[in-house]
């Protein structure tokens, strides 16, 4: 796209909008202020108003919501962000922009189209009177002059991790140590949260360590940072699953979380006359009560595994066992293995059997998704999250703000063009897959991967290498729906029998609140309804539209039950807005939410 206007005519414009829209606010008046946005507008909110993450879409809601909120949230301050001057393309001025609240500071950006906003975030990125100690306000760490009474920090640090969860409640619990929970407890840390982070598994990083062998993340190493602690630059693209374990176990020391393994919460109930959560843990085999606040989920948003339940299963004699307990292909060497499925775990599993010296079979149930792993970084991550983004001035933050203002509604919008390049990019690809009986699917609306994930968090495959393995016919590929297992193999249902001294099902996972089932009550779980899903309509992802993941890093129809998890971006991201929504509530802040989710789907 070509920059037609002058960029002093884009920071014109973006502040006269800015200058009008303060004023519409400082003067209480929604109405005014919504006049101020198209039509066809959104603004995404992110905490700064609603202690909530919702999107606003169209003039009325917008006048609705700061009916609701202005009195209180007070706004004020709002200016170009030093060093980012607006720009202009395709008649959208694009800017950065500061701005306060009453209890806060934010950060936003704003789309104009003619004057007026079309899109608007709005984040908060710290409290008042709780800022976090970085930078200027970094710990002295040494304690200079003469003290008798001296404590090093090592004593501090064992004293702390003493009586955490002993004779000091924590105000926050988090169930489940990894990546999403370890990175909130840093941030949790540094707004001075009392908080213990506890995980079933004997290591952090363990739940990396027992994936298939052959795993290295995805997703590459821009896109994978944690809070705080960016992998250095000579770290791989894509990180093998140990090493990233490795990683997230150094992450809690150099964190100085207070993390305890070897600890399964078996169960917990809230009082809401106290306001308290009883959890009992199980901590090396010794049964502790704790009395936290809060109580976060952070059990993996891929961790509650999707078994099918197929007649005969109890009569087949081979090994049989879901991807997320699948050992790794040693043992399969030379033997007949099926895999139901065909999505990333599929496609892994198959492709380490193979490379084993197996004699690999594909179940493919329903379409894929494949996008090459070279042409996702280049054309749909390249912008925001690589070595040339970052060569061009471009920071994990800023690129995770910029990923935040794309509304959910419009989002699939600006991903079919990505698509439509990859198709053409891949052409010979996408033959041979075909071809070779692949069934295969650009998303209901041609939007690609991103919004799969975005929408039901499955059915794609980010092609390392074993999509070429099935459309070559290494990997035997059969369509169709299992029927049921025999003493020896598989059936499906058109009569095809695949004979097999091992199963893998490789059918994902099921949605996070069926972990709130296990652990408060069945009735939480409903009463919370399904994690995940924007309420698209498409396929996996049933109406009515929600604009946001359900029930992610928000506040839920459960008082003082929160989710959190996602993707290593997503964890690192929506992580600040979390313990932001943690660190106000422990501090005794106002924060009350506007627009709570209705639940429309329980599982
Ligand atoms: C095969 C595979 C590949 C993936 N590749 C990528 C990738 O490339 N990039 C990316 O960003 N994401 C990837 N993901 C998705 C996601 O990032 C990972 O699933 C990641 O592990 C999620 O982190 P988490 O902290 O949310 O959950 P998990 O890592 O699943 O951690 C949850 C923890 O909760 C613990 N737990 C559960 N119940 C209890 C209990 N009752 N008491 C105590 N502890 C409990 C578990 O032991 C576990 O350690 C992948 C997922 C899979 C399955």
């Amino acid at each position: 796209m070509t920059t037609v206007t002058q960029p002093d005519e884009a920071t014109a414009a973006v502040t006269t909008w800015l200058g009008q829209f303060g004023e519409a606010l400082a003067a209480n008046d929604p109405a005014r202020a919504a006049a101020l946005f198209t039509e066809d507008s959104f603004w995404r909110d992110l905490i700064a108003f609603t202690w909530n993450i919702r999107t606003f879409e169209g003039r009325d809601e917008i006048t609705r919501m700061l009916g609701a909120t202005l009195s209180r949230v007070q706004p004020g301050g709002w200016k170009i962000t030093a060093g980012g001057e607006p720009a202009e393309a395709g008649g959208v001025t694009e800017a950065w922009i500061d701005f306060e609240t009453s209890v806060g500071r934010g950060k936003g950006q704003l789309r104009l189209r003619d004057g007026q906003c079309w899109t608007l975030l709005t984040t908060l990125y710290e409290l008042k009177g709780y800022e976090e100690p970085n930078g200027p306000r970094r710990p002295m760490g040494a304690e200079h002059g003469a003290n008798p009474d001296r404590t090093s920090w090592q004593e501090n640090r064992d004293q702390e991790a003493a009586s955490l969860g002993v004779t000091q409640q924590p105000y926050v619990l988090i169930v489940g140590g990894g990546q999403a929970g370890i990175g909130l407890a840093a941030r949790l840390r540094q707004l001075s949260v009392p908080t213990i982070v506890i995980d079933k598994r004997a290591r952090p990083g363990d739940q990396w360590r027992s994936r298939y062998r052959s795993l290295c993340l995805h997703d590459p190493v821009w896109y994978d940072h944690m809070p705080y602690l960016k992998f250095p630059d000579n770290w791989p693209v894509f990180s093998p699953k140990d090493k990233i374990a490795d990683w997230l176990e150094s992450y809690t020391r150099i964190m100085e979380l207070n993390y305890w393994p070897s600890t399964e919460a078996k169960s917990a109930s809230y009082n809401e006359t106290t306001g308290e959560w009883t959890v009992t843990v199980e901590r090396e085999g010794q049964p502790v009560v704790l009395r936290p606040r809060q109580l976060v989920l952070a059990t993996g948003m891929s961790g509650k595994p999707n078994v099918p339940s197929f007649p005969g299963m109890e009569t087949f004699r081979g090994d049989q066992h879901h991807s997320s307990a699948h050992p790794g292909p040693d043992a399969y060497r030379g033997q007949r293995c099926v895999v139901v499925g065909s999505n990333n775990s599929a496609f892994d599993i198959c492709g380490a059997l193979w490379e084993t010296g197996a004699d690999v079979t594909m179940v493919q149930r329903s379409s894929t998704h494949i996008s090459r792993s070279a042409s996702l970084m280049e054309i749909a991550l390249g912008a925001l999250y690589s070595e040339e983004a970052v060569a061009a001035g471009m920071t994990t933050e800023k690129a995770d703000l910029t990923f935040a203002s794309v509304p959910y509604r419009i989002m699939h919008i600006f991903q079919i063009p990505v698509y439509e390049q990859m198709r053409e990019r891949d052409k010979d690809f996408y033959e041979r897959l075909e071809k070779a009986g692949f069934d295969h699917d650009w998303g209901d609306d041609n939007s690609g991967l991103f919004m799969k994930y975005l929408r039901r968090g499955s059915g794609y495959y980010i092609d390392v290498g074993a999509a070429d393995l099935v459309a070559n016919g290494d990997v035997k590929l059969v369509r169709g729906q299992v029927d049921h297992l025999t003493e020896t193999g598989v059936v499906l249902e058109d009569g095809t029998e695949l004979p097999a001294d091992l199963v893998v099902y490789a059918t994902g996972y099921n949605s996070m609140n069926g972990w709130a089932a296990d652990l408060i009550s069945p009735e939480v779980a409903d009463k919370v309804g399904k994690c995940w899903g924007l309420g698209s309509g498409t396929t996996k992802d049933p109406g009515p539209w929600e604009g946001e993941e359900r029930n992610m890093w928000k506040p839920t129809q459960q008082e003082a039950l929160w989710f959190h998890g996602g993707n290593l971006h997503q964890s690192r991201h929506y992580s600040l807005y979390l313990a932001l929504q943690l660190k106000a509530r422990e501090a005794g802040l106002p924060a009350p939410v506007y627009g709570l989710q209705e639940v429309h789907h329980r599982s």
